[in-house]
């Protein structure tokens, strides 16, 4: 027999696409921040964020009689029309990230816009809401996330051990933290502050005060233009490569991404400078015309597609070979290594 699911059965699998460990969630939630124009972001986890998640910002908070609205699915401020997806703007864009969240966990949000008196705090569990109430708070949203799948004891088995979802945290906020260097981000595990930005601006301080200063030490700045692409960041001195590929870093109109076309392309002007088996460490930032890309391939919004695969990796490939060349024509750099 056909029958159509409860709307609560429904809701956890929806959920299931965009949430999957507590890394998703910090994702969405730094999103958000972003998304509301914030300048200085604290991010907070316990238990690798299965107990405990809270992300604090100084955006521009949520108007209160809109505050439980913005928990419903495809509610969204971002965009409002077909025509909006051509072109898309902001880190958000689906209305899924808060129902997604509030349908496996307890959420509280407290909010404020400038322009109000007051704020509002929502307490949310399991998508239904048991407070929204007038509360006194700074401008900004403060969203916290407890006992996550607590509704849903078989995904709550498959999360890792703490440290390995703390891992993950760490690793995706910086490199967000990295992709916004001009907002200030703060993440806070347990009781110990694992970095915090300074919001300055600077790539390169940031990769410094994010993954520390061996990292640092051999980079080459990217720096190149053209046919309406504009690629920064720096890469590794080939004598400077890694074991593996956690360091290499793409970041297209502010989105950190995953992409094979610039992995090849990165890895393309490496040719014949690097064992197999050594990865080059890169973090590029690319800057392209926004419709000639598409960010809705996946819910996740972590895969995007080019218009033409082939004018990205060979930008990047020209490029990055550039500096490489460059540093090979300098004699007194390379006798170092
Ligand atoms: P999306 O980001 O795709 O629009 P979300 O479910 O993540 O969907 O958020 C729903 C809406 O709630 C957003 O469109 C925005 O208007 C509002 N919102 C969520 N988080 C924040 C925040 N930190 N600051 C201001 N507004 C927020
Ligand atoms: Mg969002």
């Amino acid at each position: 027999m056909i029958r159509i699911l409860e709307k609560n059965i429904a809701d956890k699998i929806a959920a299931g696409e965009v949430i999957d460990r507590p890394v998703s969630i910090i994702k969405e939630l730094l999103e958000n921040s972003l998304d509301a124009d914030a300048s200085n972001i604290t991010v907070e986890i316990k238990n690798g964020g299965k107990s405990y998640i809270r992300v604090t910002d100084n955006g521009c908070g949520i108007d209160g009689q809109q505050a439980e609205l913005a928990f419903m699915r495809h509610a969204t401020s971002k965009i409002s029309s077909a025509e909006d997806l051509d072109a898309i703007h902001t880190l958000g864009f689906r209305g899924e990230a808060l129902a997604s969240i509030c349908a496996v966990s307890r959420v509280e949000l407290i909010t404020k816009t400038a322009d109000s008196k007051t704020g509002r705090k929502i307490v949310i569990e399991g998508s239904q809401v048991l407070e929204n109430t007038a509360i006194g708070c700074p401008d900004g949203t403060t969203v916290t996330v407890r006992d996550l799948f607590y509704n849903v004891p078989a995904r709550q088995k498959f999360l890792s051990s703490d440290n390995s979802e703390t891992r993950r945290v760490v690793d995706m906020v910086s490199r967000i933290s990295l992709a916004y260097g001009n907002v200030k981000i703060n993440l806070i595990n347990g009781e110990r502050t694992v970095f915090a930005t300074r919001g300055n601006g600077n790539i390169f301080n940031n990769i410094i005060n994010i993954y520390g200063n061996n990292v640092g030490k051999d980079l080459l700045p990217v720096d190149g233009e053209g046919r309406g692409f504009i690629l920064k960041g720096f890469v590794s001195a080939p004598s400077a490569s890694a074991p593996s590929r956690n360091k290499q870093i793409f970041c297209v109109n502010g989105r950190i991404v995953t992409s094979k076309v610039m992995e090849n392309g990165l890895e393309a002007a490496y040719k014949e400078k690097l064992f197999h088996g050594r990865f080059p460490v890169a973090f590029l930032f690319l800057s392209m015309p926004a419709e000639k890309l598409d960010v809705n391939v996946h819910p996740t919004k972590k895969e995007i597609r080019f218009d033409d695969d082939f004018e990205v990796e060979d930008f990047i490939k020209s490029n990055v070979r550039s500096v490489l060349m460059k540093k090979d024509a300098l004699p007194q750099i390379r006798s170092e290594h």
